[in-house]
């Protein structure tokens, strides 16, 4: 899910056994490495890669990366009727299936339209918030679903920058808490998406916040649920 830093984050060998890419929205930290993603598997993935996502985000990724100005237009690429990458767009709360993993797509506030995602395979399930402010469905979606075993959300910026955060659409420790009270669940909560100048800031202030239910998800540990 997502693409960000998808060529940083996985040896070659790993590149190739990425079949399908579920993006939650069209900024460029969740989609910059998906052009060099698909220059290093192209040819090498038989049948191509299937990029998921809203028609908002499929329109701009297509039209702002691989635009044939950016970065070739790899749908047409080695010819159209074999392509290397094909969209598929999704739409709210319509479950999409990709293997053995479910991905409800789950509409969220933030300045363009992104995709929180419920995430469900063998039986249990997480909810990933991807970027958003204060939000609504998200949480009903929380409270509703019995094997959920996680949440992760967006926590961006500390206290002193909730006005950036409010116009950029993302939360702060102060609005996570106001957020939490629209949740009924007793759930591990994580936060991600920490802009690097504001970790210890924001690692401080969300010390107090749900009883010391927060914690940071960390970068390249494997978590199990
Ligand atoms: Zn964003
Ligand atoms: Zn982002």
């Amino acid at each position: 899910m997502d693409a960000g830093c998808l060529c940083q984050a996985l040896p070659l060998e790993r590149q190739l056994d990425v079949k399908s890419v579920v993006i939650t929205h069209s900024h460029m930290d969740h989609t910059n490495s998906l052009p060099f993603f698909v220059d290093n598997v192209f040819g090498r993935i038989e049948g191509g890669v299937t990029i998921y996502g809203s028609e908002p985000t499929l329109y701009s990724v297509r039209k702002h990366l691989f635009n044939s100005a950016s970065w070739p237009d790899f749908s047409l690429l080695p010819n159209h009727l074999e392509p290397a990458i094909h969209f598929e767009s999704f739409e709210d709360e319509r479950e999409l299936v990709i293997g053995d993993v479910s991905f409800l797509p789950i509409a969220v506030d933030h300045v363009i339209p992104t995709h929180g995602m419920l995430i469900e395979s063998g039986g249990a399930s997480f909810l990933w918030s991807s970027d958003t402010g204060p939000t609504q469905r998200f949480w009903e979606v929380a409270n509703r679903t019995p094997n959920l075993k996680g949440i992760a959300i967006d926590v961006s910026f500390d206290n002193s920058l909730q006005q950036v955060a409010d116009a950029s659409g993302h939360l702060t420790p102060a609005t996570l808490a106001s957020e939490l009270e629209k949740l009924e669940v007793d759930v591990p909560l994580y936060i991600h998406h920490l802009k690097p100048f504001c970790i210890d800031a924001i690692t401080r202030e969300i010390e107090g916040v749900a009883r010391g239910r927060v914690q940071l998800l960390e970068q390249g540990r494997t978590y199990r649920f």
